[in-house]
């Protein structure tokens, strides 16, 4: 009782936050151990951050690190740790998920640097099994229900999209025809002042290797993209999105929901300080983006009258899906590496702000 009334102050806003382990390389100098993170409460909603000193806050003199003796303690919605699995992840998400077949808006992002598990966590190994992340899942339990529902007369239909953000500019990842010109641009229209995007490919689907196999064209169409501009996955924000249309045969009820998994761009700060033209523009605009989502996300939590929606692509594209009707969770993508730390702690305050 207590926990929904949090929530209902919160404005259906969640933050959680997910550390990954580290992996290969990273661990021949640290036996494995993290040195700079702790858990230190059993409920999994604290994570404490070493204060580190000036020097090894400098990423070249990393391993000369002397400890501070105050810690940050940053607390969220959830923490997992190294060792939670992708299934009980989802399970943490499971209701959230199911709520779109209730009607509801659905947001998930996931926030941080690049190489902190943001992909992982929404797509993970493509081929199934443990590793399948949080869009395979979604989907399967979605359509899971869906069937269950069919014998108290609901019908659902489903359409996918899949937008890439690049420099303010929407790309449609599931159009596999030649012709790329047509441009896509967000609208408001109907008598609901629903977002629509002007020539996106929209997908209906029936089951989950339908799903499986659009995942993987956008990813492909991704990879595409990034032999033209180098390691463009990290630099854009991609959406997933599904449709949810049911209607009812025996109540004559209609319910429309959707879904939206946010893969958002490297949240890193530019190192060199001297980079000038492509990488720079491409940074100002990630930039740019996360903070008004974050402001979006702020001002819906505070309840403020106007929501700065406008402000940016990524706002823009989800304004149906953020506030009113709906539900937003945010993952915090941290790595573990002391040399991520400054971004570590960036990304961190980032997701204490909007919670
Ligand atoms: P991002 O999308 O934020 O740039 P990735 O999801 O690509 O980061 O993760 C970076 C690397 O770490 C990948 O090799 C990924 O497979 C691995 N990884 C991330 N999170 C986990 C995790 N929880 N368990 C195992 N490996 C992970
Ligand atoms: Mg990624």
């Amino acid at each position: 009782k207590l926990h929904n009334t949090i929530q209902e102050l919160k404005g259906n806003i969640r933050v959680f936050c997910r550390v990954r382990p580290l992996l290969g390389p990273e661990l021949v100098h640290t036996d494995g151990v993290i040195s700079h993170i702790n858990f230190p409460d059993p409920d999994g909603k604290v994570l404490e951050l070493d204060k580190l000193t000036e020097m090894s806050m400098n990423e070249s003199a990393f391993n000369q690190t002397r400890r501070g003796l105050s810690k940050y303690e940053f607390s969220f919605d959830r923490v997992f740790t190294p060792e939670s699995t992708q299934a009980e992840v989802f399970e943490e998400i499971s209701q959230l998920v199911q709520s779109a077949l209730d009607g509801y808006n659905v947001c998930i992002f996931a926030y941080g640097q690049t190489g902190s598990g943001k992909t992982h966590t929404m797509e993970g190994g493509l081929e199934g099994g443990e590793t399948k992340g949080m869009i395979p899942r979604a989907v399967t339990q979605i359509f899971q229900t869906a069937r269950e529902l069919e014998d108290r007369g609901w019908e659902y239909e489903f359409n996918t999209s899949f937008v890439e953000i690049y420099n303010e500019t929407l790309g449609d990842l599931l159009n596999s025809s030649k012709d790329k010109s047509a441009k896509l641009e967000i609208r408001l229209g109907g008598k609901d002042n629903n977002v629509t995007v002007t020539n996106l490919t929209s997908v209906p689907v029936t089951s989950q290797d339908q799903i499986n196999k659009l995942l993987k064209q956008a990813s492909e169409n991704r990879a595409v993209a990034a032999t033209k501009c180098n390691e463009r996955s990290s630099r854009s924000h991609s959406v997933f999105m599904l449709r949810l249309t049911g209607t009812n045969s025996i109540t004559g009820e209609n319910c429309k929901g959707t879904l939206n998994l946010v893969d958002l761009a490297g949240s890193e700060r530019l190192k060199d300080s001297g980079s000038e033209g492509k990488r720079l523009k491409e940074t100002q605009a990630i930039n740019k983006s996360l903070s008004h989502l974050g402001n979006v996300i702020m001002a819906l939590g505070n309840k403020e009258n106007h929501i700065p929606y406008r402000d940016s692509k990524l706002t823009f594209l989800l304004q149906n899906s953020l506030g009113g009707n709906s539900k937003t969770l945010m993952f915090v993508n941290v790595s573990p590496k002391e040399e991520n730390f400054s971004e570590t702690l960036n990304s961190l305050r980032f997701a204490t702000k909007v919670n």
